[in-house]
């Protein structure tokens, strides 16, 4: 099974991300991860987009397709994954269309968790003091919220067009909105 979880930053998409991969037996791919790892490894990579990222904007399609391909490319995934963050914009969902379709392969559903701003912004500032990330700043916070209506919300709708979007509203605890998701997920996919 091929999954997307998509959502603003600060609605938990990480963590049901992660509830979904282990109740699927399916990798969990976050990209978001993979430049995190980077940045901490001082790779080319991670120095490359730590900039960007500490901003809050979107790494350039050419970086993040290239490393979504690799990790698509792994024997791990074969049977299916999640997708966490990505793809983010339009451009990257015509991109990964044409690198699953040339392996006879398509998504199978995307799970859209959705939360008003105000909880996001909440959720986001009680992150930067626990986890002091760098890229949690109020700039930065601000930043990706805006990058997340204007270039991520509108992928929403295309894979609306294809009838593949189940919608889960993310305020409950961890638990209620995991229940939630699990059920609709069986019911959808069933
Ligand atoms: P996340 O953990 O998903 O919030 O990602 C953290 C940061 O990594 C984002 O704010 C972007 O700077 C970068 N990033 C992650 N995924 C992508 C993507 N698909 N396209 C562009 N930038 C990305």
């Amino acid at each position: 099974m091929r999954l997307i979880i998509v959502g603003p930053q600060g609605v938990g998409k990480g963590t049901q991300a992660k509830i979904l991969a282990n109740f699927k037996g399916i990798p969990h791919i976050s990209t978001g991860d993979i430049f995190r790892d980077n940045m901490d490894c001082h790779t080319v990579l991670g120095e490359q987009v730590q900039e960007i990222i500490n901003h809050g904007s979107l790494v350039n399609d050419e970086i993040v397709n290239r490393m979504v391909v690799d990790r698509l490319s792994q024997k791990d995934v074969q049977d299916g994954f999640i997708l966490d963050g990505y793809p983010r914009n339009a451009d990257q969902v015509e991109f990964l269309d044409q690198f699953l379709d040339q392996r006879g392969q398509a998504i199978d559903l995307v799970v859209s968790l959705v939360a008003p701003k105000e909880y996001l912004v909440q959720r986001m500032n009680k992150r930067a003091q626990e986890e002091g990330r760098s890229d949690d700043t109020d700039e930065a916070i601000s930043h990706r919220l805006e990058e997340f209506e204007r270039q991520t919300k509108p992928i929403i709708d295309l894979y609306e067009k294809r009838n593949l979007v189940v919608t889960i509203n993310a305020t409950g605890t961890i638990d209620d909105v995991s229940k939630t998701m699990l059920a609709m997920l069986m019911t959808r996919l069933s």
